[in-house]
């Protein structure tokens, strides 16, 4: 306690954070963050950190970006808020318009939530009651991913499979089905992944085969379940996920709020598999954490289904107070014409080669590590388990950020998913500073690697340490 600012000690006097066990502050006190600019965070003794997680996978152009600054400014001094329901305003109207020209075909009608699990119910809700109002009163059931994350919510916990969020609540949630992920897998050869990936493709076949008039939809993260520890999964199951849902009327709803606005080197991540989903969800990076809004992208069909009299009952009863907030429009049309003016694709590409390569070659000899996950501008390094009972990811986080750059742990992978704005130099620091922060860490905990990854055979579960 005693080396704690005021502003510590008042932190922990009244707040409850999220995602932590607030026991561990009083040895580490949540760090006071003053300032912000570009890639880096400022705390209140001055200290500089590297924001390589973009502050929570929402970051997209840097803090305090200058042209998102100027269009805030603007629109907090013309409209701050208005009731949604019956009022409309030009800055939704106008961030609908430009979204239909940059989402998959047939996504063109929209709908208005503040945060991502928020916009999952109501995914899940609008595939129940259309299929409800289209003569199909039993699809009443959800098919999910192992290790799939969609938002802490009591209806996005049951189709959420991991563990440590849902775990606690299971009395109060109703259980989707969980279906197998053919995991990207570089000791598998081409044939042997094939195998996998199909033996994963049977498992929800028969499962659909068997109860596709019981399903109203199937959500999935694409190809990358962040939570779940930034895995990866083929594009190609999810393109067979597309056919087969098709097939059976059951809506495939695509969760891009981690992984939309360009993380993965396109736009969209079910890009990929050049698919078009029902329903897509989008938030994060869609205001790149400066106004909490997210997204339910729907295509035609899906609305028709709520288009009637009055009277006939069928409108879509979910409203939110700060649905389609002028301000959160304006961010999210003006993030969307960056995207149009600067060629952040490309930027994203060609940075996240950088990483890939680099980080390849500083991380390809070590014994320690298990794998290194890459996709767009996003790495995850998996380390074996060297000091088993200890959380190995937790204690490397806290030695990088006393070295000035946050990662995250989950578990035993750190990851990172920095702002588009880092550069090259950067990105080198970044790696050195994981790299050196994995050797103190086996260093201050005298470990033989020797000895310790001989029996090194442990499965990769018991996640302790969220995000
Ligand atoms: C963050 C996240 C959510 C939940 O969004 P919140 O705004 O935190 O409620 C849902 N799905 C995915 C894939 C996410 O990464």
């Amino acid at each position: 306690m005693s080396n704690m600012t005021e502003l510590q000690k008042k932190d922990l006097k009244y707040i409850f954070h999220p995602c932590a066990q607030m026991k561990d502050f009083e040895s580490n006190p949540p760090l006071v963050i003053k300032k912000a600019e570009g890639l880096y965070l400022i705390d209140e003794h001055g200290k500089k950190y590297m924001d390589c997680i973009s502050s929570w996978w929402v970051n997209l152009f840097g803090h305090c970006n200058p042209r998102i600054n100027k269009v805030i400014t603007e629109q907090i001094n013309t409209l701050e808020h208005v009731i949604f329901a019956n009022f409309a305003h030009e800055p939704a109207i106008e961030l609908c318009e430009e979204l239909e020209k940059v989402l998959p075909k047939g996504l063109n009608k929209f709908l208005f939530s503040d945060n991502g699990s928020s916009c999952i119910e109501m995914a899940l809700k609008l595939s129940f009651q259309y299929h409800l109002q289209t003569g199909n009163p039993q699809k009443t059931k959800f098919i999910s991913l192992q290790n799939a994350y969609h938002g802490e919510t009591i209806g996005a916990l049951g189709v959420g499979d991991v563990d440590i969020f849902t775990e606690t609540y299971r009395p109060l949630i109703k259980e989707g089905r969980k279906v197998k992920v053919p995991y990207i897998n570089e000791n598998l050869t081409a044939d042997e992944f094939k195998k996998y990936e199909d033996e994963c493709f049977t498992d929800l076949e028969n499962l659909v085969n068997e109860n596709h008039h019981e399903i109203a939809c199937m959500i999935v993260e694409p190809l990358v379940q962040g939570a779940a520890g930034m895995m990866m999964y083929s594009p190609n199951y999810l393109k067979r996920v597309r056919e087969l849902t098709k097939k059976f009327n059951i809506h495939l709803i695509d969760d891009e709020i981690a992984m939309g606005f360009g993380r993965t080197g396109k736009m969209f991540a079910c890009e990929h598999a050049g698919i078009e989903p029902d329903i897509m969800c989008i938030a994060k990076g869609l205001s790149s954490g400066y106004y909490p809004i997210a997204m339910v992208c729907i295509t035609t069909e899906i609305f028709n289904a709520f288009y009637a009299d009055y009277k006939e009952g069928k409108s879509f009863l979910h409203s939110h107070t700060y649905s389609g907030n002028p301000l959160g429009c304006r961010i999210a049309l003006e993030i969307l014409k960056i995207f149009r003016e600067e060629q952040v694709l490309n930027t994203v590409n060609k940075k996240g080669a950088y990483l890939k390569k680099q980080a390849q070659k500083l991380f390809k000899d070590k014994p320690y590590i298990k794998e290194y996950r890459h996709i767009g501008l996003i790495g995850a390094l998996e380390l074996k388990d060297i000091a088993p009972g200890e959380r190995i990811g937790r204690q490397i986080y806290e030695i990088a950020l006393k070295k000035g750059v946050l990662i995250r742990p989950i578990g035993n992978i750190i990851y990172f998913m920095p702002p588009y704005v880092i550069t090259e130099e950067e990105i080198d620091t970044l790696l050195k500073v994981c790299l050196d922060s994995i050797e103190e860490f086996i260093s201050i905990k005298k470990i033989n690697l020797k000895d310790t990854l001989k029996s090194d055979n442990k499965k990769r579960e018991n996640l302790d340490s969220p995000f």
